[in-house]
């Protein structure tokens, strides 16, 4: 049949096939952390494009994080060619809407050409309004009330528990907020969202190709974006979600939970498929993982089983400082990779944190090791100031009423127009309802005078080295065709010369301005890596429907920006980066969804994981879940005796590691036999390392200060109070225990 002939099968075990299988048009796959959920979805994707003959262009597929969007379309190119990788509609659920609405966004009265606000964006902007007004609100937390506000209205979004009063200073925060916003033309994450809600729901035509919707993580959507899948999937009804309820970790976790239970309400004939066996690590690192999770009682349980044997034991680590932490987890990671000679590379280790502001005594230690290393989701590099500015420029640009951008740049670099003339500036635009742009122009070219006074000289430098360069560029801008793709580089480049940027940064900063001229040239060739990669246009562009008009936005550098701003992982991958191995850091929640063979999981210690200021101790512990099941093969907890807040405080270990999970760990380090290697190499797929290899890296890697073993001697007991070989199975049939959490 063509089941057993077919290779995209051949690699699954049962359950996966038939859920890679299922003629039934809604399939819901909830099974735990490894078991190959999103294997079986983007072997799915395969199967519908191969067997059913749905076209690539009419499948939607929503990930998570833009890291797991590619990986997904690497995996489908690899199996169905370049062609289909470029044509399905792949991506998180921000990039889609944002997609759909440049596309279609004129049939709701939308300017193709928006910009898009992002969170540091929208708080700036709350800032300003909260100041001029003098209400007396947390910038961040009137933010995410008017996202929630926003999601209002919505299927799933419940409503808040906690009854405040309404704030009626709030709401006109919220109303200005708007205001600014749609005078500059920029949709915000919620607005992305809801917006291309209101679109798929006046103007279905323009799903009405769309076959079938797959969505990754399904646990951590939110109610609006359950919405945009029921209307993504309105043509056809085909809809396949994957999850894992113990994995959810981005808060509103009754609405996640709602969400499951609302889609088997919603779409009664689902076929629920359990994925039981854990591929991705050892049974050992599966069964302290375990005990964490188990300690939520009212959790819906799920069998997982591992499929290799014992291992490595996992590592718990006391150690006196946080600084010692951060030196103890460079020796353990050289000794790691020393031991495995090459099988294992610096590439192969994730750190993994709760917060990225637990960064500074790891970064600090792999710096003085000199050990490199990459940022995943600290939004780390778009953030930094030189990188900003050139940001606003190219926003500017783009979208000249963008006038939180122009704003910015107005004295950058020093054009002596000072704060307060800026200020006037901005509430003279509002006043008279144009943008800063306009009324700057026709301050400038004398048309109208503005009533804020701007001495002459500076006038002049505001005329020629802000308006008229940006107006140059525009024009340049315009020009770009996507033959001549090298453009956006020039563009970028000569904005650079015209700035003489690089005087600037040696001007303004004199102590770091090599390095931050670096950042700059990092810039220019992630810009290069975005026109070489995926600024294609027919990557962007959704399929013809008939009688359905699409608006074609080739501006390349509408499209990279949009990128930034909605890049979750500003990583850099650049030839240089490539091939030298690099050590990952990221917070827990970036690394959602992903795999490393070596874990380190730092500053687990009560106040750090569960934080203090966490609301729901539950889903702190998920997410102390979700960072110990990234690991494949080798797993480090640790935890100082002071931590890193505060002047030394002393803090405890986490209480999610109970005594009991203590037990099952290693206490300082893990010894690297044979049989450990064996067992790792066969969990990766990889050839054990011959002796040679090992001894060959020894004299490179270690000075002689380095303490090359120092461990204790082998612990080679089985943990105490564990259960041998059985990973989890709990009673009941499915709907029992759905039932008996109260989910009907
Ligand atoms: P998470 O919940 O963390 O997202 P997941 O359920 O999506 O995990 P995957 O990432 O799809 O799991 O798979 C985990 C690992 O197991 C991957 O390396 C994958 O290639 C491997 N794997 C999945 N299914 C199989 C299988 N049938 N045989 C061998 N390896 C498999
Ligand atoms: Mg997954």
């Amino acid at each position: 049949t063509a089941q057993a002939e077919n290779p995209i099968l051949r690699s699954l075990n049962a359950a996966q096939r038939r859920a890679v299988t299922s003629n039934a048009s809604t399939v819901a796959i909830l099974a735990g952390p490894g078991s190959g959920k999103t294997h079986t979805l983007t072997s799915r994707v395969v199967w519908l494009v191969q067997q059913t003959g749905y076209q690539p262009s009419d499948i939607v597929v929503a990930t998570f994080t833009v890291k797991a969007a590619r990986e997904m379309k690497e995996r489908i190119g690899k199996v169905l060619g370049p062609e289909c990788e470029r044509k399905i509609v792949l991506g998180t659920f921000h990039s889609i809407a944002r997609r759909y609405l440049s596309a279609y966004g004129k049939h709701i009265g939308l300017d193709s050409k928006f910009g898009i606000a992002d969170d540091g964006d929208s708080r700036a902007i709350i800032q300003r309004i909260c100041k001029r007004h003098d209400f007396n609100i947390d910038p961040g937390f009137a933010r995410s009330w008017i996202s929630k506000k926003k999601a209002k209205g919505h299927a799933t979004e419940p409503a808040s528990n906690k009854k405040q009063p309404e704030n009626p200073s709030l709401n006109e925060c919220y109303r200005e907020y708007q205001e600014h916003l749609e005078r500059s033309n920029l949709l915000d994450y919620d607005d992305l969202l809801v917006r291309c809600v209101e679109l798929l729901r006046e103007y279905p035509a323009c799903v009405s190709n769309i076959q079938a919707v797959l969505i990754d993580e399904y646990q951590d959507t939110n109610g609006i974006q359950y919405d945009l899948m029921k209307l993504f999937a309105q043509a056809r009804q085909r809809i396949t979600i994957v999850g894992d309820p113990d994995q959810s970790i981005y808060g509103w976790r009754s609405a996640e939970i709602r969400n499951l239970y609302r889609l088997l309400r919603d779409y009664p004939e689902t076929d629920e498929i359990s994925l039981e066996e854990n591929y991705r690590s050892s049974q050992s690192i599966l069964d302290v993982s375990l005990t964490v999770i188990q300690q939520d009682k009212k959790r819906y349980q799920k069998v997982l089983l591992p499929v290799h044997t014992k291992g490595a034991r996992p590592v718990l680590r006391k150690l006196k400082s946080s600084a010692a932490e951060g030196d103890w987890i460079v020796s353990e990671i050289k000794r790691a990779v020393m031991m495995f000679g090459d099988m294992l590379t610096y590439e192969d280790v994730a750190i993994l944190l709760r917060s990225a502001s637990l960064s500074r005594h790891i970064e600090a230690a792999l710096g003085k090791a000199g050990l490199a290393y990459r940022m995943i989701g600290g939004h780390k590099f778009y953030e930094r100031k030189e990188i900003k500015i050139l940001l606003d420029y190219l926003r500017a640009i783009y979208q000249p009423d963008n006038n939180d951008a122009i704003a910015r740049i107005i004295n950058v670099p020093r054009r002596g127009i000072g704060d307060t003339t800026i200020k006037r500036l901005i509430e003279e635009a509002e006043q008279q309802k144009m943008s800063l742009w306009s009324l700057l122009r026709k301050h400038c070219q004398g048309t109208r005078k503005a009533t804020t006074k701007i001495l002459p000289k500076m006038e002049q430098k505001l005329n020629t080295e802000l308006l008229r360069l940006i107006s140059n560029l525009q024009t340049q801008a315009q020009q770009i065709t996507e033959n001549s793709q090298q453009d956006l580089v020039s563009l970028i480049e000569k904005l650079l010369s015209q700035l003489n940027f690089k005087q600037y940064l040696e001007s303004e900063y004199p102590e770091d301005h090599e390095q931050r001229w670096q950042s700059v040239q990092e810039f220019l060739s992630l810009a290069n890596d975005f026109v070489r990669d995926s600024a294609n246009l027919e990557d962007e562009l959704l399929p013809e429907i008939e009688n359905v008009d699409q608006v074609k936005d080739d501006s390349i550098l509408g499209r990279f920006l949009a990128n930034v701003a909605l890049a979750s992982d500003a990583q850099k991958n650049d030839d240089g980066a490539e091939k030298k191995s690099l050590i990952t850091i990221s917070t827990i929640h970036a690394a959602k969804g992903l795999e490393w063979p070596i874990v380190f999981v730092p500053s687990v210690y009560a106040g750090s994981i569960p934080h203090s200021r966490a609301e729901d101790l539950d889903e702190e512990r998920r997410l102390l879940y979700v960072a110990m099941t990234r690991a494949q093969v080798l797993l480090y907890l640790s935890c100082p005796l002071y931590g890193s807040q505060g002047m030394g405080t002393k803090v405890e270990l986490s209480p999610f590691v109970s005594p009991f999970a203590s037990a099952a760990f290693a206490k300082q380090g893990t010894s690297f036999n044979r049989p450990v290697l064996e067992v790792v190499a066969k969990i990766l797929g990889r050839d054990l390392p011959s002796e040679k290899a090992i001894f060959a890296k020894l004299p490179a890697m270690f000075s002689p200060e380095d303490n090359l073993f120092p461990v204790d001697p082998v612990d080679t007991r089985d943990a105490e109070g564990l259960d041998d070989s059985e990973g989890y199975r709990p009673k009941g049939t499915k709907r029992q225990r759905l039932n008996n959490q109260g989910y009907n």
